[in-house]
């Protein structure tokens, strides 16, 4: 069985190969976000799960903050990340490089189609401002172009632990999970 910490370092890598692959799509089809845009976290909607949020409770924990980042999330009641960034003119992530899975993956990567084929999750912005390029990353995607596939990397997730790894939580429900289960870890050390 994986220690706390093994399972970090697990999760850690998981982020790393997001990243990488997620870079290699915007290479590989020219496409970005638009400048400071940051919409998609302020959707009021973003599930996530207990396990992708230990590397940021991790963090919260070294740095002396977990306890105040604990009770802020506990009296926080909007539906959108409590770490968004609303403001205009700046991008919108304030633990951006601890961020979930989710966050890593939303926008440059596929969902599986009930045939079990990658079809291109584009976010609405992309979608509005760039249509013409946009279908032309569905069609090559379509046509077996590569794409990181966002269930494969929660299959991987879930393999370093099925309970907190499977579960989908409302982002900041999911964010103070993974502060408890640091917390208790570290209690009486
Ligand atoms: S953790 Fe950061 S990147 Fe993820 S939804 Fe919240 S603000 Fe956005």
């Amino acid at each position: 069985m994986l220690t706390i910490y093994q399972k970090i370092q697990k999760i850690e890598s998981l982020q790393t190969e997001a990243d990488n692959e997620t870079k290699a799509f915007k290479n590989r089809y020219k496409i970005d976000c638009l400048e400071f845009c940051s919409k998609c976290c302020r959707y009021e909607d973003i599930n996530a799960t207990t396990l992708e949020f230990l590397p940021l409770a991790w963090h919260f924990y070294k740095t002396g903050q977990l306890e105040e980042i604990h009770n802020k999330i506990s009296n926080y009641n909007e539906p959108q990340c409590i770490f968004s960034i609303l403001e205009k003119g700046k991008w919108g992530c304030s633990v951006y490089p601890s961020r979930g899975l989710i966050c890593r993956l939303f926008g440059f990567a596929s969902v599986e189609n009930k045939y079990g084929k990658p079809v291109f999750a584009v976010c609405h912005s992309l979608k509005v401002a760039k249509p013409n390029e946009i279908s032309t990353i569905c069609e090559k995607i379509e046509k077996g172009g590569k794409t990181p596939v966002i269930s494969d990397f929660y299959r991987k997730l879930a393999m370093i632990d099925l309970k907190l790894g499977e579960e989908l939580l409302p982002i900041n429900q999911a964010i103070k999970s993974a502060c408890e289960i640091i917390f208790m870890h570290t209690a009486y050390r």
